[in-house]
């Protein structure tokens, strides 16, 4: 069994009903898809603060928290966290090729704690411009 149990994607257990990111996983909320593979999602960020700025985001519900070190939260992962890091680490790579980002520019971010606005873990790609996009992501 990988360490998303993508069996389960669809299933109403891996799915929070209040969680924005799984609903548009289900499709039940727009978004701009510009990439997939079987556990995990690429879309346009809604709110951009860069010319491209997209979010790989898990297909299941898997929460920040979940997906720490016992060292950041305090308890232990029930996710083999080299495997998970490693599968969407491997997914933003895919993306920033997809994207053509790989020769120009481009920044990932990871939010923690009090700058995480979701719960859901995703990863930022934030690119196309010159300058060094920051503020808010
Ligand atoms: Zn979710």
């Amino acid at each position: 069994m990988n360490c998303l149990d993508i069996t389960n994607i669809y299933n109403d257990c891996m799915k929070d009903q209040s969680c924005l990111f799984c609903k548009i996983v289900a499709g039940e909320e727009p978004s701009e898809k510009i990439w997939e593979n079987e556990e995990f999602v690429c879309i346009r960020n809604k709110y951009p603060v860069a010319p491209t700025h997209v979010l790989v985001i898990p297909k299941s519900h898997i929460r920040k928290q979940e997906v720490a070190t016992p060292a950041v939260s305090g308890v232990n992962s029930p996710y083999n966290l080299e495997e998970f890091w490693g599968k969407i680490m491997s997914a933003v790579f895919d993306v920033i090729s997809e994207l053509k980002l790989e020769n120009s520019a481009y920044k990932l971010v990871n939010n923690g704690r009090g700058y995480a606005h979701f719960e859901h873990e995703h990863v930022h790609i934030l690119g196309g411009t010159k300058t060094e996009p920051g503020g808010q992501t």
